[in-house]
């Protein structure tokens, strides 16, 4: 088979209907959407495009397999999702392909992401079995407290498109976890990936009506009667920090139970007594990880100023070398921005920083090539008033400014309304330490510019978010504490 040909018959053979009790069905209203490939700007294929009322039969079924899902056995739930997690890596290869043609990411990342996704699946099956509660004797003696976890109930999933599957199986494996059956809309310039992902958990066993997939662009119109229906217990959103406030304001209504990840505006700060070349690879992985669309990316690099010449020069090497172009062909290290909004945001924010004064070292200017490329940037200079200190770039470009003092740059680093992660390089341990106690963010990444594993508990403070994803606190966004009193004669 041709690469091409091998291209169409992946997109050909992935679902593009609705995911509703158990059954692929078409919009209600028949309507369909396009899905971009943003290497070449073409389209891939069209997906069902669900109304309001294609919504509500979703969450319907979801409240409808609630009682029944949440009295199956721990251990049956936790297989479901040990088979879902072996039939990922089975399938790793045209899911991959899949992943890549919708989003743009490099082969070997879309291999990394669907890895990682089953990773959540595989450490959800062993959390789901260790559910604990308690029995304490009242601290006046008599009655006793007995503490138990249930599930919160029907759940609405939001994700976004820059980690199409690993961002759904981040919220879907402690939901089956815990017992709690859900609705998910993905993003609507990747449904493919989770459309596909339906198909596994269908195969693994998962039972009807557990869980329902809605694609729509239409995301206002189909999500918000659900918030308000009364009939969804909890909303688990990853997404913007703009998106996630009105959804917030939502979900107040009628008090849903919210988990909230959104944007992020990472320092990546490195000291002069830092493992230089370390520090050039850990920039590379917090920057061009996702080629920068990732809410983790290193959004500002603070380098000391005895060493942010030296750490410049390495660094606009390396990311000169990077390979460009589409996420399939061998050896390409970068692919495109999601779309033509993005290309054009990113070269805006690059624009705006030189005219505020800072210095191209490379980079800097989109192509002419069909696709939503931009080429790995660094600018060194960078001032605090450049649009791109405040908000998150989403691409693959690297700001430099210089510091002097330890205390200056924790300052500049915490003045941010978000706080998702920093990443700090250093030799020194008590630096290291006091540093990362100081930073006003839900995880630091010491000598390291990646955070993200299933087994750590993932999120944000401030405007990042509220709650955690992953770790050994991740199910607990599913489940709710219970307490019966019972007296003793
Ligand atoms: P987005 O525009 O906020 O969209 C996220 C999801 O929300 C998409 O499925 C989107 O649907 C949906 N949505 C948009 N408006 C909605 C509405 N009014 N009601 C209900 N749903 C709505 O974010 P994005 O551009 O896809 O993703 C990038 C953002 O996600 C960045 O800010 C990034 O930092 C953040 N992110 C955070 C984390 C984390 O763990 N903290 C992880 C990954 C990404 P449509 O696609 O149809 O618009």
């Amino acid at each position: 088979m041709t690469d091409q040909a091998r291209e169409r018959s992946v997109v050909e053979a992935a679902p593009k209907q609705l995911f509703i009790n158990g059954k692929w069905t078409d919009a209600s209203s028949g309507a369909t959407f396009d899905v971009l490939d943003p290497s070449t700007g073409k389209v891939l294929c069209a997906v069902a495009d669900a109304s309001p009322e294609d919504g509500m039969a979703a969450l319907e079924a979801a409240a409808a397999a609630q009682t029944a899902f949440a009295a199956t056995p721990p251990r049956a739930r936790a297989d479901m999702l040990m088979r879902a997690f072996h039939l990922l890596h089975e399938r790793i290869d045209a899911l991959a392909l899949l992943m890549t043609l919708e989003m743009g990411k490099p082969l070997a990342e879309s291999r990394g992401e669907i890895a990682y996704a089953a990773e959540f699946f595989r450490h959800f099956a062993e959390e789901a079995v260790r559910v604990n509660g308690g029995y304490q004797v009242a601290p006046a003696g008599g009655a006793r407290f007995l503490v138990t976890k249930q599930p919160v109930g029907p759940s609405l999933l939001i994700t976004p498109w820059n980690f199409p599957m690993a961002m759904g199986t981040r919220k879907i494996g402690p939901a089956i976890a815990a017992g709690c059956t859900s609705v998910i809309k993905p993003a609507a310039q990747t449904p493919l990936s989770m459309l596909a992902l339906a198909e596994i958990l269908a195969e693994a066993g998962v039972p009807e009506g557990v869980v329902n997939v809605v694609t729509t662009d239409n995301a206002g119109a189909v999500m918000e009667p659900l918030i308000r229906s009364g009939v969804a217990r909890k909303l688990s959103f990853t997404g913007s920090t703009a998106v996630g406030r009105r959804l917030l304001e939502q979900c107040a209504d009628k008090v849903l139970r919210t988990s909230m990840e959104l944007g992020g505006n990472a320092a990546f700060i490195v000291f002069p007594d830092a493992d230089l070349d370390a520090a050039v690879d850990g920039a590379i992985a917090a920057k061009m990880r996702n080629s920068g669309e990732a809410c983790t990316a290193a959004n500002r690099m603070y380098v000391h100023t005895d060493v942010i010449d030296a750490f410049g020069t390495k660094l606009a090497e390396k990311m000169a070398a990077l390979p460009v172009g589409r996420g399939v062909d061998d050896g390409v290290r970068v692919g495109p921005l999601i779309d033509a909004a993005a290309q054009r945001k990113v070269q805006q924010l690059v624009t705006d920083a030189v005219e505020r004064g800072a210095k191209v070292l490379t980079g800097g200017e989109t192509g002419n090539e069909p696709g939503f490329f931009y080429p790995p940037t660094v600018l060194t200079g960078v001032p605090e008033s450049a649009r791109m200190r405040h908000e998150e770039i989403f691409g693959p470009v690297a700001p430099l400014t210089p510091f002097t003092s330890e205390e200056e740059v924790v300052a500049a680093a915490n003045d941010t309304e978000y706080g998702l992660v920093n990443y700090l390089f250093t030799n020194d341990l008590s630096r290291a330490l006091r540093v990362a106690e100081a930073l006003e963010t839900g995880m630091v990444g010491i000598n390291q510019g990646v955070v993200s594993n299933p087994a750590a508990p993932f999120g944000g403070v401030k405007a990042s978010g509220l709650g955690r994803e992953g770790g050994p606190t991740g199910i607990e966004e599913f489940l709710e504490t219970k307490y019966i009193g019972i007296a003793l004669a």
